[in-house]
């Protein structure tokens, strides 16, 4: 099996930790395997040849030895060094011992050129948001470039968003192999061993969000660090809060969902805490927190930490502004009152330890689903419930994410709770 990985969509810590298992985990069980800079655009733009020929001449001759890599594989491209950390930008290949990659987008990689990614942030073969995939022109010129390098399995590590399109290109698949086919691209570009080969696409999803917003699974790869973050940030904003007893009103990241508000809240030791999922319930919550607050301060508190979620609506389902919440605080409670918006701090950084064991335990679980799959089997998006690592099927778990937002939107919050229920059945 010849596979190939891509990260998508928003990044999250832990996504190079799930290259590099999978990458390892595919060589270990006998795969080649490639990695897809920049999401579905680079499979979109694929390798241009001239371009890539071009590169190959710029090469520093001091290469490393092939014969001595550990997947015993001679393809010269495993000598791109990503480990070396300034390889993946469209580089001139002027770093000792790389090659260039301008022009590549599909890159065949070997055991070391992972190496030490688990302790990485962010994602090193780059993401993007590419439109071109989302139309049946970019798909097909998707499946080409795939079908030209040989590659018949794809794992996508992403959001909803990213396993939808995941999913899409596989039920699309054998309409796009046709249509190569009809225009007879394949035949005079590529041989028909190879197209034979390429009847069927292999995909399997894993989850990179910090928004732990995926239902079917109980945590997304990189959440843990964002909370990690998050809880960082309120410790430090404590230490002035109460060195001035002041006020902070901290927004966090998280979309639809609270999760990583929450559990700052309870980790940082918070007043107040403003989910999608459990909005107030009556108009007047500005007097319930002011209540609340005035109580805390009363039995000693010199400091006051309300969290604000990205997604967080009133009984109305209007958004409720962390300005608002501190033009409240100053006015009804007199406290001097800061708004701090954490931003991209929380996506970035190196990851926790769970960020490194999750996507190593995944990254390995994907590879055997891949090895796995029949034309029949669904395409599983891998997750964990229970601190066991899971298969569900992939269009599932997406479609009920999808319900969650709908559910909140039709202020049906229990119904929102229940679909991010691992053990939930319609
Ligand atoms: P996330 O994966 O973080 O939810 P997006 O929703 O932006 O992020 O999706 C990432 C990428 O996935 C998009 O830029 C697009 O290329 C691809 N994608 C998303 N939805 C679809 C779809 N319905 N069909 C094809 N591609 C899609």
């Amino acid at each position: 099996m010849k596979l190939a990985i891509l990260t998508s969509g928003g990044d999250s810590a832990g996504m190079n930790a799930v290259v590099r298992a999978v990458v390892k985990a595919g060589i270990i069980k006998g795969c080649e395997t490639w990695v897809v800079r920049e999401g579905y655009e680079g499979l979109v733009r694929g390798n241009t040849e001239a371009v890539a020929e071009q590169s190959l001449d710029e090469t520093p001759i001091d290469l490393p030895d092939t014969s001595s890599t550990t997947d015993g594989s001679t393809n010269l491209v495993q000598n791109l060094r990503f480990g070396d950390g300034d390889l993946l930008r469209d580089g001139t290949g002027d770093h000792p011992g790389t090659r260039s990659l301008k022009g590549r987008y599909i890159v065949r990689v070997g055991f070391d050129d992972v190496k030490g990614w688990f302790a990485e942030g962010g994602t090193l073969i780059g993401t993007a948001r590419s439109k071109t995939f989302r139309t049946m022109e970019g798909r097909l010129q998707a499946a080409y470039n795939m079908i030209k390098e040989g590659i018949d399995a794809l794992v996508v590590c992403g959001g909803d968003g990213s396993l939808t399109g995941a999913d899409v290109f596989r039920a699309e698949w054998p309409k796009l192999v046709e249509a190569l086919h009809a225009e007879g691209i394949l035949f005079s570009r590529i041989s028909a061993e190879k197209v034979a080969l390429h009847a069927h696409l292999k995909i399997v999803g894993l989850v990179g969000s910090i928004d732990n917003d995926m239902s079917m699974t109980d945590l997304t790869i990189g959440a843990p660090t964002a909370l990690h973050r998050i809880c960082e940030a309120i410790d430090n904003i404590n230490s002035t809060a109460s060195s001035h007893s002041r006020a902070f009103v901290l927004e966090v990241m998280g979309r639809h969902c609270g999760w990583l508000a929450l559990l700052a809240g309870v980790s940082g030791g918070a007043d107040f805490i403003f989910i999608p999922e459990s909005p107030p319930t009556t108009e007047s919550w500005e007097d319930e927190m002011c209540q609340c607050i005035q109580r805390h301060r009363e039995v000693g508190k010199r400091k006051t930490i309300v969290i604000v979620a990205e997604g967080a609506i009133d009984c109305n389902l209007k958004p409720i502004k962390s300005e608002y919440v501190k033009d409240v605080l100053a006015e009804r409670l007199g406290l001097d009152t800061r708004v701090t918006t954490l931003g991209h701090t929380q996506r970035g950084g190196r990851p926790c330890a769970y960020d490194r064991i999750l996507p190593t335990l995944q990254g390995m679980e994907a590879v055997e689903a891949l090895l796995e799959a029949t034309p029949d089997s669904p395409s599983y998006m891998i997750g964990v419930q229970e601190n066991k690592i899971t298969r569900v099927p992939l269009m599932e778990a997406v479609k009920m994410t999808r319900s969650v937002s709908a559910a909140i939107e039709a202020k049906d919050f229990e119904k929102a709770m229940s679909y991010r229920d691992p053990e939930f059945k319609e």
